[in-house]
Protein backbone atom coordinates (compact mmCIF):
# COMPACT_ATOMS: atom_id res chain seq x y z
CA UNK A 1 0.00 0.00 0.00
CA UNK A 2 1.09 3.58 -0.82
CA UNK A 3 2.66 5.67 2.08
CA UNK A 4 2.06 8.59 2.82
CA UNK A 5 4.76 11.63 4.00
CA UNK A 6 3.79 14.73 5.63
CA UNK A 7 6.31 17.50 4.91
CA UNK A 8 5.98 20.37 7.77
CA UNK A 9 8.47 22.92 6.46
CA UNK A 10 8.58 26.65 5.39
CA UNK A 11 11.23 26.71 3.10
CA UNK A 12 9.50 26.45 -0.62
CA UNK A 13 12.54 24.52 -1.89
CA UNK A 14 13.12 22.12 0.65
CA UNK A 15 9.82 21.41 0.38
CA UNK A 16 10.12 20.82 -3.38
CA UNK A 17 12.89 18.77 -3.25
CA UNK A 18 11.60 16.62 -0.56
CA UNK A 19 8.57 15.96 -2.49
CA UNK A 20 10.41 15.24 -5.83
CA UNK A 21 12.81 12.64 -3.78
CA UNK A 22 9.74 11.01 -1.74
CA UNK A 23 7.80 10.77 -4.61
CA UNK A 24 10.51 9.11 -6.69
CA UNK A 25 10.47 6.73 -3.95
CA UNK A 26 6.74 5.70 -4.34
CA UNK A 27 5.72 7.61 -1.36
CA UNK A 28 2.54 9.98 -1.33
CA UNK A 29 3.24 13.61 0.34
CA UNK A 30 1.52 16.09 2.17
CA UNK A 31 2.93 19.16 2.65
CA UNK A 32 2.30 22.57 5.12
CA UNK A 33 4.19 25.52 4.54
CA UNK A 34 3.10 26.91 8.35
CA UNK A 35 2.90 24.92 12.68
CA UNK A 36 -0.78 25.37 12.92
CA UNK A 37 -1.54 23.57 9.15
CA UNK A 38 1.17 21.09 9.75
CA UNK A 39 -1.01 20.07 13.02
CA UNK A 40 -4.01 20.10 11.14
CA UNK A 41 -2.87 17.64 8.68
CA UNK A 42 -1.15 15.20 10.80
CA UNK A 43 -4.35 15.11 13.04
CA UNK A 44 -6.76 14.87 9.74
CA UNK A 45 -4.78 13.32 7.14
CA UNK A 46 -3.00 10.61 9.16
CA UNK A 47 0.20 10.31 7.63
CA UNK A 48 2.54 7.15 7.50
CA UNK A 49 5.38 9.57 8.82
CA UNK A 50 6.01 13.48 9.80
CA UNK A 51 9.21 15.51 8.65
CA UNK A 52 8.88 17.72 10.65
CA UNK A 53 10.89 21.07 10.81
CA UNK A 54 11.55 23.29 13.87
CA UNK A 55 11.63 26.76 13.13
CA UNK A 56 8.37 27.15 11.40
CA UNK A 57 5.51 30.14 11.30
CA UNK A 58 2.72 30.18 13.84
CA UNK A 59 3.61 26.93 15.78
CA UNK A 60 7.27 26.00 15.76
CA UNK A 61 8.15 21.47 15.68
CA UNK A 62 8.49 21.13 19.06
CA UNK A 63 5.61 22.31 20.34
CA UNK A 64 4.02 20.25 17.45
CA UNK A 65 5.43 17.36 18.42
CA UNK A 66 4.60 17.02 22.07
CA UNK A 67 1.08 18.26 21.20
CA UNK A 68 0.84 14.99 19.00
CA UNK A 69 2.52 13.20 21.75
CA UNK A 70 0.02 14.11 24.15
CA UNK A 71 -2.66 13.72 21.97
CA UNK A 72 -1.79 9.81 21.72
CA UNK A 73 -0.27 9.56 18.24
CA UNK A 74 1.96 7.19 17.73
CA UNK A 75 2.87 8.16 14.17
CA UNK A 76 7.26 8.17 13.51
CA UNK A 77 8.94 11.85 13.15
CA UNK A 78 11.93 12.71 12.22
CA UNK A 79 12.86 16.40 13.34
CA UNK A 80 14.72 18.57 10.23
CA UNK A 81 16.28 20.94 12.40
CA UNK A 82 19.17 23.91 10.97
CA UNK A 83 20.56 24.23 14.55
CA UNK A 84 24.06 23.12 15.20
CA UNK A 85 23.34 22.37 18.88
CA UNK A 86 23.31 20.04 20.38
CA UNK A 87 20.36 20.48 22.91
CA UNK A 88 18.33 21.29 20.23
CA UNK A 89 18.74 17.92 19.17
CA UNK A 90 18.10 15.86 22.29
CA UNK A 91 15.26 18.34 22.95
CA UNK A 92 13.57 16.85 19.67
CA UNK A 93 14.05 13.68 20.88
CA UNK A 94 12.64 14.37 24.72
CA UNK A 95 9.36 16.31 22.89
CA UNK A 96 8.99 12.38 21.18
CA UNK A 97 10.50 12.83 17.99
CA UNK A 98 11.55 9.07 16.95
CA UNK A 99 14.69 11.15 14.78
CA UNK A 100 16.26 14.32 13.42
CA UNK A 101 18.72 15.52 10.84
CA UNK A 102 20.44 18.58 10.51
CA UNK A 103 20.34 21.01 7.75
CA UNK A 104 21.94 20.34 5.79
CA UNK A 105 21.52 16.79 5.14
CA UNK A 106 22.11 14.05 2.34
CA UNK A 107 18.81 13.28 0.45
CA UNK A 108 20.12 10.05 0.29
CA UNK A 109 20.73 9.21 4.61
CA UNK A 110 17.15 11.08 4.71
CA UNK A 111 15.22 8.78 2.33
CA UNK A 112 17.31 5.30 3.97
CA UNK A 113 15.82 7.24 7.69
CA UNK A 114 12.21 7.55 5.95
CA UNK A 115 12.16 3.92 5.04
CA UNK A 116 13.78 2.69 8.35
CA UNK A 117 11.28 4.16 10.35
CA UNK A 118 7.77 3.61 8.28
CA UNK A 119 5.69 1.69 10.72
CA UNK A 120 5.01 -1.82 8.54
CA UNK A 121 8.66 -1.56 7.66
CA UNK A 122 10.55 -1.06 10.94
CA UNK A 123 8.10 -3.24 12.79
CA UNK A 124 9.33 -6.38 10.51
CA UNK A 125 10.55 -7.75 13.57
CA UNK A 126 8.02 -6.58 15.97
CA UNK A 127 5.15 -7.99 13.80
CA UNK A 128 6.59 -11.45 13.58
CA UNK A 129 4.38 -13.56 16.00
CA UNK A 130 5.47 -13.75 19.51
CA UNK A 131 7.34 -17.49 19.53
CA UNK A 132 4.29 -19.29 21.31
CA UNK A 133 1.78 -17.01 19.74
CA UNK A 134 0.38 -15.79 23.01
CA UNK A 135 0.96 -11.69 24.67
CA UNK A 136 3.94 -10.61 25.81
CA UNK A 137 3.62 -10.63 29.57
CA UNK A 138 6.36 -9.19 32.35
CA UNK A 139 4.94 -8.36 35.89
CA UNK A 140 1.77 -6.12 34.66
CA UNK A 141 2.72 -5.39 31.51
CA UNK A 142 1.44 -7.07 28.68
CA UNK A 143 2.24 -6.34 24.99
CA UNK A 144 -0.25 -8.06 21.96
CA UNK A 145 1.91 -7.73 19.01
CA UNK A 146 -1.35 -8.48 16.86
CA UNK A 147 -2.91 -4.99 17.88
CA UNK A 148 -0.05 -3.45 19.08
CA UNK A 149 -2.15 -2.69 22.53
CA UNK A 150 0.26 -1.96 25.53
CA UNK A 151 -0.91 -1.88 29.29
CA UNK A 152 0.77 -1.64 32.53
CA UNK A 153 -1.70 -3.18 35.41
CA UNK A 154 -4.52 -2.98 32.78
CA UNK A 155 -4.60 0.53 32.31
CA UNK A 156 -3.47 1.20 28.01
CA UNK A 157 0.41 3.16 27.85
CA UNK A 158 0.72 5.09 24.51
CA UNK A 159 4.19 4.38 23.16
CA UNK A 160 5.30 6.33 19.89
CA UNK A 161 6.69 3.41 17.05
CA UNK A 162 9.78 3.75 18.29
CA UNK A 163 9.45 3.35 22.40
CA UNK A 164 6.80 0.25 21.20
CA UNK A 165 9.81 -1.37 18.49
CA UNK A 166 12.53 -1.09 21.07
CA UNK A 167 10.13 -1.89 24.59
CA UNK A 168 9.15 -5.24 22.25
CA UNK A 169 12.44 -6.68 20.95
CA UNK A 170 14.07 -6.23 24.60
CA UNK A 171 11.15 -8.16 25.66
CA UNK A 172 11.44 -11.32 23.05
CA UNK A 173 15.19 -11.60 24.24
CA UNK A 174 14.67 -10.78 27.69
CA UNK A 175 17.74 -10.96 30.40
CA UNK A 176 20.24 -10.62 26.93
CA UNK A 177 22.09 -7.58 26.85
CA UNK A 178 22.44 -5.57 24.17
CA UNK A 179 24.99 -2.66 23.28
CA UNK A 180 23.37 0.42 22.00
CA UNK A 181 25.10 -0.32 18.71
CA UNK A 182 22.81 -3.55 18.53
CA UNK A 183 19.66 -1.83 19.04
CA UNK A 184 20.49 0.93 16.71
CA UNK A 185 20.97 -1.87 14.03
CA UNK A 186 17.76 -4.24 14.93
CA UNK A 187 15.49 -1.48 16.19
CA UNK A 188 16.45 1.36 13.94
CA UNK A 189 17.50 -0.53 11.08
CA UNK A 190 20.28 1.73 11.05
CA UNK A 191 23.51 0.19 9.97
CA UNK A 192 25.84 3.32 9.08
CA UNK A 193 24.55 6.05 10.98
CA UNK A 194 22.87 7.22 13.87
CA UNK A 195 23.08 9.16 16.81
CA UNK A 196 23.68 6.81 20.21
CA UNK A 197 22.01 9.22 22.09
CA UNK A 198 18.98 8.19 20.30
CA UNK A 199 18.67 4.95 22.06
CA UNK A 200 19.55 6.48 25.40
CA UNK A 201 16.93 9.12 25.25
CA UNK A 202 14.12 6.40 23.84
CA UNK A 203 15.17 4.02 26.67
CA UNK A 204 14.37 7.05 29.41
CA UNK A 205 10.91 8.04 27.43
CA UNK A 206 10.25 4.47 27.58
CA UNK A 207 10.98 4.13 31.52
CA UNK A 208 9.09 7.06 32.08
CA UNK A 209 6.06 5.68 30.65
CA UNK A 210 6.15 1.62 31.98
CA UNK A 211 8.23 2.08 35.42
CA UNK A 212 6.80 3.04 38.83
CA UNK A 213 10.04 4.50 38.82
CA UNK A 214 12.19 5.45 36.07
CA UNK A 215 15.02 6.17 38.71
CA UNK A 216 14.98 2.76 39.85
CA UNK A 217 13.95 0.46 36.84
CA UNK A 218 12.11 -3.01 37.02
CA UNK A 219 11.93 -3.88 33.32
CA UNK A 220 14.32 -2.37 31.25
CA UNK A 221 17.88 -2.31 33.02
CA UNK A 222 20.89 -0.95 32.50
CA UNK A 223 24.41 -2.96 32.39
CA UNK A 224 27.31 -0.44 32.95
CA UNK A 225 29.37 0.27 30.19
CA UNK A 226 27.52 -2.87 28.21
CA UNK A 227 24.06 -1.48 27.66
CA UNK A 228 20.74 -2.49 28.24
CA UNK A 229 18.54 -4.97 28.79
CA UNK A 230 14.90 -6.35 29.95
CA UNK A 231 14.81 -8.03 33.38
CA UNK A 232 13.85 -11.85 33.16
CA1 LIG B 1 12.06 26.66 8.92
Amino acid sequence: MEKTVLIVEDERAIVEILKFNLGREGYKTLEALDGEEGLRLAREADPDLILLDVMLPKMNGFDICSTLRAEGSTVPIIMLTAREEETDKVFGLETGADDYMTKPFSMRELMARVKANIRRRSLSYAEKPAPDGAVLEAAGLVINPETYLVTKNGAPVDLTQKEYDLLVYLMRERGKVFSREDLMQKVWNYAYFGDMRTVDVTVRRLREKIEDDPGKPEYILTRRGVGYYFAG
